[in-house]
C-alpha cells in the first residue's frame, strides 16, 4: 500500500492513526458488536462517542461553559442562510468583510433577509490581503460582524481579530478550526465545516454564546434554529453519527500530540519551510502579501500557465496531489491542514527544487 500527500483544500487528509483505530474498530466498536456505523443515536454506547467529543472539543479549545457547542449538518453553507435567520433579528442589519468567496457567499445570502453591508472587501486585488478595518467602520447598531477567519482559496488568514466595537463577531473558521488556539469568547458564534481539518464531511461544528439564542425569526426552518439543536444536544434529530465518532477520535489525536498550542508549532514548522522557498525560489511565488499568509492554505504560481500545469501533472504522478490551485487564483495550492506531516512538505520542497532546476 501507498499512500500519497494529499494538500486538497477538502475534504483532505485525515490522520493515519486516526484511519488505522476506525478501521480497527470497524466490525466491533468497544465490545459493542456493532460498527459506530450501525448504532442508534440514543443508544448509551453512542452517547459517550457524541458526549466524549464535545469534552474533548471543550478542553482543546478551552470553550467557556456560556458557550454551547452544536453538531450540525448541511455543511459551512447552510449556516449561510442560519446565521442570519438566528441572528438578524434587532436592527436587521450585518456587516460584512469580503475577504473571498466564503465571506461573499455568506454576505449574499444574508441580504435575502435584511440589511447586509461590506463595510470593507480586498476583491481589488483578488483577495490577496486582509482589509483593515477599525471600530468605527461597523455600524454599532448592527445585529452582528461577520468575517471568514481563513481564507482556504486564496490563502489569507486574520493574525488580529478586528475590533468591532460592540457589535457581536461571527466567524467561519472552516479551514483553521483547531490549527492553533482561539479566544472563543472574543466571538458571539464560530462554526467550520470539519472536512477541513477535523473530520470526514458530513458534520459541521457551531460554537453560540448561549445568551443569543432563542430570538430567531419565525419563520426559521427547525432544522436552522439553534436553540432546537442546543436545547436537544444535538440529538434533536439523527447527528451525522460516525463522522462525530471520526471527530472524537481527531481530538484525541491532537490532545495526545499535546493540544492546540503544540499543534500550532507544528503548523508553524511545515508553512515556514514552504515560505522560506517561495520567498527564495527564481521560478515560484507566493500570492498573498506576507503579514496575512496563511498556515493552512498556501497559494503560488510560476507565472506562466504551461509551467503551472506541467507542475500539477508532474507533482501529482511523483504522489503530490491536489495541488492545482483554486480556478479563480490560478497556479497551485498545498492546503497544509493538521493532518498534513512535516514529511508531506518535506517531499513538496524538494520536488519543488526539481522542478525549478529542471525547468530553469
Ligand atoms: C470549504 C469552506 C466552506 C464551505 O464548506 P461546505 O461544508 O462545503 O459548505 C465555507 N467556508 C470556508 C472558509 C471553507 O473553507
Amino acid at each position: 500500500m501507498s499512500r500519497v500527500y494529499n494538500f486538497s483544500a477538502g475534504p483532505s487528509m485525515l490522520p493515519e492513526e486516526v484511519l488505522k483505530k476506525a478501521a480497527a474498530e470497524m466490525l466491533d466498536y468497544e465490545g459493542s458488536g456493532q460498527s459506530v456505523m450501525e448504532m442508534s443515536h440514543r443508544s448509551k454506547v453512542y452517547d459517550s462517542i457524541i458526549k466524549g467529543a464535545e469534552a474533548l472539543l471543550r478542553e482543546l479549545m478551552n470553550i467557556p461553559d456560556n458557550y454551547k457547542v452544536l453538531f450540525l449538518q448541511g455543511g459551512a453553507s447552510t449556516q449561510f442562510s442560519a446565521i442570519p435567520l438566528n441572528f438578524m433579528n434587532g436592527s436587521n442589519k450585518a456587516d460584512f468583510i469580503i475577504t473571498g468567496q466564503w465571506a461573499k457567499k455568506a454576505f449574499s445570502e444574508a441580504k435575502k433577509y435584511g440589511d447586509a453591508k461590506a463595510v470593507a472587501s480586498s476583491e481589488d486585488e483578488t483577495y490577496s490581503y486582509i482589509p483593515k478595518t477599525k471600530a468605527e467602520d461597523f455600524r454599532q447598531d448592527a445585529d452582528y460582524a461577520y468575517i471568514c477567519l481563513n481564507n482556504t482559496i486564496y490563502g489569507t488568514v486574520y493574525k488580529e481579530i478586528p475590533d468591532t466595537g460592540k457589535v457581536p463577531l461571527i466567524a467561519d473558521i472552516s479551514s483553521c478550526f483547531l490549527s492553533e488556539p482561539l479566544d472563543v469568547s472574543k466571538f458571539a458564534l464560530v462554526y467550520g465545516g470539519a472536512q477541513k481539518n477535523v473530520a470526514p464531511a458530513g458534520l459541521t461544528i457551531v460554537i453560540v454564546r448561549e445568551d443569543l439564542l432563542g430570538n430567531a425569526r419565525d419563520i426559521t426552518p427547525t432544522m436552522l434554529d439553534y436553540k432546537i439543536h442546543a436545547d436537544n444536544a444535538s440529538l434533536y434529530n439523527t447527528p451525522p453519527c460516525y463522522t462525530i465518532y471520526i471527530c472524537k477520535l481527531v481530538l484525541e489525536w491532537i490532545k495526545n500530540l499535546g493540544g492546540l498550542e503544540k499543534m500550532k508549532e507544528l503548523n508553524e514548522a511545515k508553512a515556514k519551510m514552504l515560505y522560506d522557498f517561495l520567498d527564495n525560489s527564481k521560478l515560484f511565488k507566493g500570492t498573498v502579501r506576507k503579514e496575512d499568509r496563511s498556515l493552512m492554505n498556501v497559494p503560488f504560481v510560476t507565472g506562466n500557465d504551461e509551467l503551472d500545469a506541467k507542475f500539477v501533472k508532474e507533482s501529482t504522478e511523483a504522489g503530490l496531489v491536489n495541488l492545482k490551485g483554486h480556478r479563480s487564483v490560478g497556479g497551485m495550492r498545498a492546503s497544509i491542514y493538521n493532518a498534513m506531516p512535516i514529511e508531506g512538505v518535506k517531499a513538496l520542497v524538494e520536488f519543488m527544487e526539481k522542478f525549478e532546476k529542471e525547468n530553469a
